[in-house]
């Protein structure tokens, strides 16, 4: 191949073009995708540059090339920058040339572009349309710009008082069959849909003829991290990368395991997200051991998903509705700090929240350690099974908080098999009860024994989990036997 086969040269420096250049790379359709130029001649102005690209590509004047804002580089006297492929004024998606010029001639072209003669470029379904109906494909229950907090985070961080998470399409070109050996090209609404529940959070290539939803690319990539939890040492955990960092998002538990940052509310709103931008997803405690202890959500992040695992592991049971109900940390939380965290589950929602408060009054090591997360956790599973009554006789809610105990003691066995205080609730915080040995914190450990909380007792706060210890206590006999009960 040559210019001289293609025609079109027209001034002196083309005539240096008719020595030939080495193509070294083609695409699907035969179009050079790499141009070598190590014998031939072509200036580097943007004219000379046009004019070979005609010549190589064949196009006619309605294509256009506009360089990429800040595409333009230097290094060691080579200069390069990047063209944007249009079509009567249209971008063409992918389609894009980077050019290399030294001593104002050009060293290599190389890219894809897309022939687009003849294409249509004017739109037959209008722009809301085209996006309310792939709203309506999408079906899902909550939007990110029909949530109120998410949209006044964007509006802070944009410092845009109109930002929105509400789409806007590009109008575009786009290759369906980029990859293959025929072009298909369509005038295409480009634009991306944030669903929160189900969570998904895609650009969509919408044909701007027949609103035929083209092509979809998801925005959202899951990554394992690693970091140092504040309790439980260096731990591996799932995460999102998301707008350019890593988050605490894990969407391959059920429907999902997310832990939000609280900064001290003490409802479930505003909520931030804990976010990472090393380069090796890496969560270190040399930034996350910070004053605002942002580590201990690594615990109760990496505590809820080995607690999902240990129950999809150990009884077959998918999240605590059977079914991938999706579990929500609220960290940070100014709850009530006489209390550890708490969980909440509206009877019509999938979700399960749990709060954790900062323990300020006490040593200020927040309240996520690992069987902290299977004792909260275990309440959204008896909420959902037994149900078991809290009349005011200290003995429902003893039931069931002896049985949250219970599912902590065995999560934490799960995750952390060598830790030595398995039956000590919160050890890795500061323990406050113990199954093994109920009086050491003041719990009775056979009914209505010395300790026992009864009725009309107004004096102890926590009346249920006091008479909890007798049930964890039964597990742990259960469990060790009578022998080691004795010493
Ligand atoms: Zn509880």
């Amino acid at each position: 191949m040559s210019f001289a086969q293609q025609g079109g040269v027209k001034d002196e420096s083309m005539k240096d073009a008719l020595r030939p250049y080495e193509i070294l790379a083609t695409d699907a359709i035969g179009n050079p995708t790499f141009i070598d130029f190590i014998s031939t001649k072509v200036k580097s102005d943007d004219t000379s540059v046009y004019e070979f690209l005609k010549t190589i590509y064949g196009f006619d004047e309605n294509t256009t090339f506009v360089e990429k804002e800040g595409s333009a580089k230097e290094q060691n006297g080579i200069f390069s920058k990047k063209l944007f492929q249009h079509y009567k004024g249209i971008k063409v998606e992918w389609g894009q040339i980077v050019v290399t010029y030294k001593d104002g001639f050009l060293r290599s072209v190389n890219g894809h572009f897309t022939p687009t003669k003849n294409s249509r470029t004017v739109p037959l379904t209008p722009v809301d349309n085209a996006i309310k109906n792939t709203i309506q494909k999408i079906g899902a229950e909550e939007y990110a710009w029909e949530n109120m907090y998410l949209q006044k985070m964007l509006r802070e961080e944009t410092q845009n008082p109109k930002a929105t998470y509400y789409p806007t399409a590009e109008l575009l070109l786009m290759d369906k069959n980029i990859n293959e050996g025929e072009t298909d090209v369509r005038l295409v609404y480009k634009f991306d849909i944030y669903a929160l529940s189900p969570e998904s959070h895609k650009e969509y290539f919408v044909d701007a003829t027949t609103g035929e939803i083209v092509y979809e690319e998801s925005l959202i990539m899951h990554v394992g991290g690693s970091g140092d939890t504040r309790y439980s040492g260096k731990q591996t955990f799932e995460t999102q990368l998301f707008n350019g960092s890593y988050r605490l998002h894990d969407y391959t538990r059920g429907n999902g395991i997310i832990t939000y940052d609280l900064r001290g509310n003490d409802g479930y709103a505003p909520f931030w997200d804990f976010t990472n931008s090393d380069v090796n997803n890496w969560w270190s405690s040399a930034v996350y051991n910070n004053a605002a202890r942002d580590d201990a959500a690594l615990d109760a992040y990496w505590g809820a998903e080995m607690t999902y695992d240990y129950f999809l592991e150990k009884h077959e049971r998918n999240s605590w509705d059977r079914n991938g109900a999706r579990i929500e940390n609220y960290v940070h939380s100014s709850i009530d700090n006489t209390r550890i965290a708490d969980w909440s589950r509206n009877n019509l929602s999938t979700v399960g929240k749990i709060r954790y408060g900062d323990n300020d009054e006490l040593d200020g090591n927040p309240w996520t350690c690992i069987d902290l997360v299977g004792h909260e956790f275990g309440h959204d599973i008896e909420a959902t099974t037994s149900q078991i009554s809290s009349f005011n006789n200290y003995e429902g809610g003893a039931l069931r908080e002896g049985l949250s105990d219970i599912w902590g003691a065995m999560v934490k066995f799960y995750a952390k098999p060598l830790n030595t205080s398995i039956y000590a609730h919160g050890s890795d915080v500061s323990a406050f009860r113990n199954m093994s040995q109920p009086n050491l914190h003041s719990d009775p450990d056979t009914y209505q024994a010395n300790h026992w909380v009864f009725e009309g007792n107004t004096t102890n706060l926590y009346p249920n989990h006091t008479n909890s210890a007798v049930l964890s206590h039964w597990f742990y006999i259960l469990a060790e036997g009578i022998q080691q009960q004795m010493q």
